[in-house]
């Protein structure tokens, strides 16, 4: 279902969601997308919520720094390959590559019956290697798959996207070319395209800086492997600008400052630095790299969705400030979501008895891409023969 303002979307019409009912035994949130959760600061909160340990840790971390923040508990974890038992449900979780951390796809099996959700997930990011093996590996006898569909229309059938690692020897040529500091617009939470980042950084031997909302959400990955301000990481900065300072004190947090020691970045060494040095960035960061004078030979990455830079959308106002300024600016972004042909590869390999197409504008495509497609509305009830 795609869902407008988070006041005016009703909740799906299911028992158990507003009110108590014993036929809903649990939410199981495939990973931490606002797409896949949304609504669930609405919900009964007795209901039990399941997600991997990673997605609760970095929505957590994220509270303290965005807009209509939630912390969502989880009572279960999704761990890969792990099965869990919620009523007469076995839910057996696949780690998948996607753009949100700690992503699963899921088999549910419950009467002899198996369900396959893709969830969300891609074959051409850092973690493809998992969607190798859930091809070569993949859940068996399926009585009914659900896919998601997001790049459909997106993509003609035989194109594809470029990976991660395209995207990185991207970046490396455009740091190469940027005289001054190069400032990437991406989100700290799409950690792939961190780490894509930050390696392309270190190749032309610039250091990449990133604030404390950034440290804080790459910390809340649990993984050593994941850049973080900790011992052992090189080309790695903690910038933390005014506005954000002013927001740490106002939450009572600025201590969390403290573990950055060894890595901040001051203001006034950002001029001096800024030919060696990458800058995660957002549009409001603008004026404090103004103010220090950080700007000469600047360039600017958009490294998110395209739509994003529509009229009245968030990153109009920094492509128009860009221009302003006479900064260069340029889109340099992967999909999180499989193409075409990744989509058809895992079509068939789980070959569903029924496969219903979900999270995506394109679902007329589907009888003509995969097998057994069955069309189903949002709200109707499936049964699995
Ligand atoms: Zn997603
Ligand atoms: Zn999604």
């Amino acid at each position: 279902m795609n869902a407008g303002d988070f006041a005016s979307t009703p909740l799906p019409n299911i028992d158990g969601l507003s009110t108590v009912s014993a036929s809903l035994l649990a939410i199981v949130l495939s990973h931490g997308h606002r797409d896949h959760w949304g609504l669930v600061p609405k919900v009964n909160p007795a209901i039990p919520l399941i997600m991997g340990k990673a997605t609760e840790s970095i929505i957590r971390a994220a509270a303290d720094f965005v807009p209509d923040a939630v912390v969502l508990n989880a009572n279960q974890y999704l761990e890969h390959r792990k099965p869990i038992q919620i009523g007469p449900f076995t839910i057996v979780p696949r780690l998948v590559d996607h753009s949100g951390f700690d992503a699963y796809a899921m088999e549910i099996v419950s009467g002899g019956k198996r369900v396959f959700y893709s969830g969300d997930l891609r074959a051409h990011g850092r973690k493809r290697k998992l969607f190798d093996a859930l091809i070569s590996d993949p859940p068996r006898n399926i009585d009914l798959m659900l896919m998601e569909g997001s790049s459909l229309g997106r993509l003609s059938d035989d194109e594809t996207f470029p990976s991660e690692e395209d995207l990185e020897t991207t970046f490396v040529s455009r740091f190469e070319q940027t005289d001054g500091i190069a400032l990437v617009a991406c989100s700290a939470q799409n950690i792939d395209r961190v780490v894509t980042i930050y390696r392309a950084a270190k190749r032309t031997g610039r250091t990449l800086i990133i604030d404390a909302y950034a440290a804080e959400v790459l910390k809340a990955t649990g993984h050593d492997s994941i850049p973080q301000p900790a011992p052992g990481w090189s080309n790695l900065a903690v910038y933390i600008p005014q506005r954000q300072r002013v927001q740490l004190k106002a939450k009572g947090i600025a201590a969390l400052v403290d573990d950055y020691r060894g890595f901040r970045i001051w203001q006034e060494q950002l001029a001096g630095s800024a030919p060696r040095s990458v800058m995660l960035f957002r549009g409001w960061m603008m004026s404090d790299l103004d103010r220090a004078n950080a700007l000469v030979g600047a360039r600017v990455f958009w490294s998110q969705w395209d739509g994003y830079l529509a009229e009245g959308q968030s990153g109009a106002a920094l492509k128009s400030d860009c221009d302003r300024r006479g900064i260069a600016f340029e889109t340099i972004h992967t999909s999180g979501h499989a193409g075409p042909s990744d989509l058809k590869r895992l079509a068939a390999a789980v070959a569903a008895k029924r496969l219903i197409p979900i999270h995506t504008f394109e679902r007329l495509r589907f009888p003509t891409l995969f097998e057994n497609v069955s069309l189903i509305n949002d709200g109707e009830w499936v049964e699995i023969l």
